[in-house]
């Protein structure tokens, strides 16, 4: 993958997926696109987490509380981190 680049002030800067050891985790979510009686999103959300299976027992949860809630999002965050210079 090339990553993008940027160049302010004479400096170029590099973006790119921060896979350091001490780089924050990836984290996943999963969030509720059902819609309620009056078309609002329920838009509940469960705890980030570094296990993917994690929000997906959460899903399951919400179900159970909310049988017609059948629709979801992965929320994924990924860190990033700006580098100055080229790539490595
Ligand atoms: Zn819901």
């Amino acid at each position: 993958m090339s990553a993008p680049r940027r160049v302010f002030g004479f400096v170029e800067w590099t973006l790119r997926p921060d896979r350091d050891d001490d780089a924050p985790p990836v984290t996943y979510a999963f969030r509720c696109l059902a819609l309620r009686e009056d078309d609002s999103e329920c838009g509940e959300r469960s705890q980030a987490s570094a296990d993917p299976c994690v929000p997906q027992e959460w899903a399951f949860g919400h179900l159970r509380e909310n049988p017609e809630h059948t629709s979801y999002a992965e929320v994924i965050e990924r860190p990033w981190v700006m580098w100055r210079g080229g790539p490595a």
